[in-house]
């Protein structure tokens, strides 16, 4: 695994709708690592193949093998600047979701567009009406950067630095899911490298607010016109629950809080992880939120998910540890490096040729059988 790439990438600072340094970042790695890509009309990254022709062709392909689509998003939740209050207080408007208590005071980062980051601390927050999450709030600003325009400032919550490890564990500002962004991208590497016929990376823009970029590639009907199966998996970090903690490894994800995903899709990804990472997988549905695999089912393509088990979910110190303001309030985001290296092993091996994808209980099937057989003789009555 390539550590420095991954904490490098979780440097970049990041908002919905203000993605741009993040998808500078990776059109760079993909350069120097050599994955053709292009970007959609909304600004999605699209790995594996270098223009939309391309897509189309590989999609219109007779043949068996599904294409494999990654989905993972670029964004995190974040604010931007509405308007200057005065020289060094900025009004700001928040997207997605966020902590709910200890909020004034705290530390927050604040970029422009060029990727200069400024410190500030929040000086009032108003939360939604539902009093789910932050709607708005001022932030000071200690160095003056009155010059840049306010809507095209952004930030988020911020600790000692943008990202640091200790004993396997990576916290920063948002894992969630720029993990998931680089795990899309080593896959990305080894498709390539094997000339692999069935890989398609999607990294999305604003999904913390409803999965707008992932909704709009839908919309663009390529998908629609696959002449061959296709398969999603979604790669997400999310919210611990009970069975699903932090540095027991990779999640084989159920479904979200919408639903469950596909079943075949499931119990193919499934015997993967048996088979490669025995005791080191989790498995469950979590419904603490939801992920880009439901725009897929919704759009009846069959989807799965894999989660990394993420601390201190969208900020909010639900764990605590370092930086951690109290209970709810505003914590650096922990991810393990071992969860991460079971989910780049689980994607590998989702790229092998002859999977079962079609029937994949067929062993199943076998040993059920083998229970009639057993108990057949004392069915008889007479
Ligand atoms: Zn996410």
């Amino acid at each position: 695994m390539n550590k420095k790439s991954l904490l490098s990438l979780l440097e970049q600072p990041t908002a919905p709708y203000r993605e741009g340094l993040v998808i500078q970042w990776i059109k760079n790695e993909l350069n120097r690592i050599q994955v053709p890509f292009f970007q959609d009309s909304t600004g999605n990254i699209i790995m594996g193949v270098a223009s939309e022709q391309e897509y189309r062709i590989l999609l219109g392909q007779n043949e068996k093998e599904p294409v494999r689509v990654f989905i993972a998003h670029m964004d995190h939740p974040g604010f931007h600047g509405v308007k200057w209050k005065n020289k060094q207080t900025l009004e700001v408007k928040w997207f997605g979701g966020s902590p709910r208590k200890h909020l004034v005071g705290s530390r927050v980062w604040i970029s422009n567009p060029a990727g200069q980051v400024y410190d500030g601390i929040l000086s009032s927050a108003t939360l939604d009406k539902k009093k789910t999450h932050l709607s708005k709030g001022t932030v000071k600003i200690k160095e003056n950067c009155s010059e840049h325009k306010a809507p095209t400032l952004f930030g988020g919550f911020g600790f000692r630095k943008a990202v640091w490890e200790k004993s396997g564990i990576v916290y920063t500002k948002a894992a969630d899911d720029l993990v998931g962004c680089f795990v899309a991208i080593e896959t990305a590497k080894k498709a390539a490298k094997l000339q692999s016929r069935k890989f398609i990376g999607i990294l999305t823009r604003a999904e913390e607010v409803g999965f707008v970029g992932c909704i709009a590639h839908f919309e663009l009907g390529w998908l629609k016109t696959a002449k061959r199966p296709l398969v999603v998996v979604s790669l997400e970090t999310s919210r611990t629950l009970p069975g699903a903690l932090v540095g027991k490894g990779p999640v084989v994800r159920l479904g979200d809080r919408a639903g469950v995903f596909s079943g075949p899709a499931i119990e193919v990804l499934s015997q993967i992880a048996q088979k490669k990472l025995p005791k080191k997988f989790q498995k469950r549905v979590m419904d603490g939120g939801t992920c880009e695999a439901t725009v897929a089912v919704v759009n009846q393509v069959p989807a799965v998910g894999i989660s990394i088990p993420l601390g201190n979910y969208h900020n909010q110190g639900f764990e605590g540890g370092p930086d951690c303001r109290g209970p709810e309030g505003p914590a650096p985001e922990f991810v393990s490096l071992s969860d991460i290296k079971g989910m780049l092993v689980l994607c590998e091996e989702l790229l092998k040729d002859d999977l079962p994808w079609e029937d994949p209980w067929s062993e199943r099937r076998k040993q059920l059988l083998s229970y009639l057989e057993e108990g057949k003789d004392l069915l008889v009555f007479s």
